[in-house]
């Protein structure tokens, strides 16, 4: 059966992936259950917070150049756009591009348009998209307000691109359909192969495609070594670059969650190779990465090259900070591949993994054959014994990291890293998913943790004076899973 899905909306996860929200055990168990199809997802009977697939797809989207984005919605759902200005201007800073501001309207969708409908307004919010920000391309989001009343917008976005003369893209991403918010990115890329992406006019044998976020460019330096160039997607690309996808020598990605659904496409539908190993987190994925890279783009010996030349570079700095790192227990929480991701690479600083969180978990990939990151970590790693999927609900991780007190909390999301601090944790914000990359980024990775170490006292006065907001039953309660399966009704 076909990846890539000819309908304008793309599967969620739950369905596609059989992804799921919450579990509690050891990676080899939740690795070998995903294998043999025994695991049975449940849902949880409390939840503390969630986040929306709109909202995800809306911020990937929104950091497009000369791309304008509509979000057909209540003026609420797109409150975090903030939060994309700034990425978007923090990343052009970082990569020395001039600054970049958002082309993000909303048509603010109120009671009485759930009633009489919203179409009119939404042809008028792309009118005035076009006239305010002219772009190249406008993509339209969907809320759960336009989703539950059904407003036509395939129609409107049709109608929308013959009087403008460029292509009205609709995103589909109601958040009311899907628990898993990564489903967003699916949303974000499938509308962009359905509308975009061209066929290949020729092949760029030199070109990688990196699927990414914002943040520094740190591929740039270490592929151009190998004679590559990088595509960097699809922070800050253009719509020409997203055209043009089809064209790349191979895909590559910082994180399989982000980028599992357009890299298995690419490969299928216009042959462009999915590179089907771990990120280059820590040293060992580096290694073979770059491998891997080498192999899809003939240039084998280079890749040999480059990893001999860095491999030396850092020895000596990585067997200091093994020095002072070693034995260290960290617990990593992330999104789920890069969870796997910021453990590995504690493995090549020698740390011990006390354990790790992901926010959730796909038991399948779009791609039968791409990597699976749980595998490779425990292949890498070891199992690990304290390996729990929780869709970021703090009354569970505050329990978790109390059982388990680690040296040393990593985090991907902002809003969990106060959570290690209060519990008197030393905690480290890993914001940027490109920093850490290659050897270098294991190096900088091992001095900032070495850093944060040496906030302990700090931080354990922090928690002398914090008083946790539950109950003292809820503290008191051995299992941070309790209300799991409907326990707790
Ligand atoms: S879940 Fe629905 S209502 Fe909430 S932000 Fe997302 S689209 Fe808007």
């Amino acid at each position: 059966m076909s990846v890539f899905s000819k309908t304008p909306e793309v599967e969620v996860r739950e369905r596609r992936l059989h992804s799921v929200i919450t579990y509690n055990g050891t990676a080899k168990d939740l690795y070998e259950k995903s294998k043999s199809g025994s695991y049975a997802p449940c849902d949880r009977s409390f939840s503390q917070c969630s986040s929306c697939m709109g909202g995800q797809g809306g911020g990937v989207i929104a950091h497009i150049r000369d791309v304008a984005l509509v979000c057909h919605a209540p003026i609420g759902c797109d409150a975090g756009m903030y939060n994309a200005a700034l990425a978007a201007r923090g990343t052009a800073l970082a990569r020395g591009q001039k600054p970049f501001s958002l082309h993000v309207l909303s048509t603010n969708i109120q009671e009485r348009d759930t009633i009489f409908g919203a179409a009119e307004k939404l042809r008028n919010a792309i009118r005035e998209a076009d006239s305010r920000f002219k772009p190249r391309a406008i993509m339209v989001s969907t809320s759960c307000a336009s989703g539950i009343i059904g407003e036509d917008i395939e129609s409107a976005a049709e109608e929308m691109e013959e009087e403008l003369g460029y292509p009205v893209v609709p995103i589909y991403c109601e958040g009311f359909k899907s628990k898993i918010w990564s489903t967003g990115f699916d949303s974000v890329f499938h509308a962009i192969l359905r509308k975009l992406v061209k066929p290949p006019q020729k092949k760029q044998e030199d070109l990688v495609n990196i699927f990414n976020f914002g943040g520094t460019d740190t591929f740039t330096l270490l592929l151009k070594r190998m004679n590559l160039r990088v595509n960097y997607l699809i922070a800050m690309t253009d719509l020409e670059q997203l055209e043009t996808i089809s064209e790349a020598a191979c895909s590559t990605t910082i994180c399989e969650t982000l980028s599992l659904y357009v890299a298995a496409v690419l490969e299928e539908q216009y042959g462009v190779p999915e590179i089907k190993t771990a990120s280059p987190y820590g040293l060992d994925w580096t290694d073979t990465w770059l491998r891997a890279i080498g192999k899809a783009t003939g240039r084998e010996e280079l890749a040999e090259k480059v990893i001999a030349e860095e491999r030396e570079k850092y020895r000596e700095e990585m067997e200091e900070l093994r020095s002072k790192l070693n034995g260290k227990r960290l617990y990593v929480i992330s999104g789920d591949s890069f969870a796997h991701n910021l453990a590995n690479i504690g493995k090549s600083l020698g740390l011990e993994l006390a354990g790790a969180t992901s926010l959730h978990h796909d038991l399948h990939t779009d791609n039968p054959e791409s990597v699976n990151t749980l595998n490779a970590l425990i292949e890498s790693n070891g199992d690990i014994p304290n390996f729990s999927v929780c869709n970021m609900q703090p009354y569970q991780v505050v329990k978790i990291l109390r059982k388990l007190r680690p040296d040393l909390l990593v985090c991907r999301h902002i809003g969990l890293t106060g959570i290690g601090s209060k519990l008197g944790i030393p905690t480290l914000f890993e914001g940027d998913a490109n920093y850490s990359i290659g050897y270098e980024g294991v190096v900088k990775m091992g001095w900032r943790i070495y850093e944060a170490l040496q906030t302990k006292k700090l931080v354990e006065n922090v928690a002398r004076h914090f008083e946790m907001p539950y109950t003292d039953w809820w503290l008191d309660e051995e299992d941070p899973f309790y209300f799991e399966g409907g326990h707790g009704k």
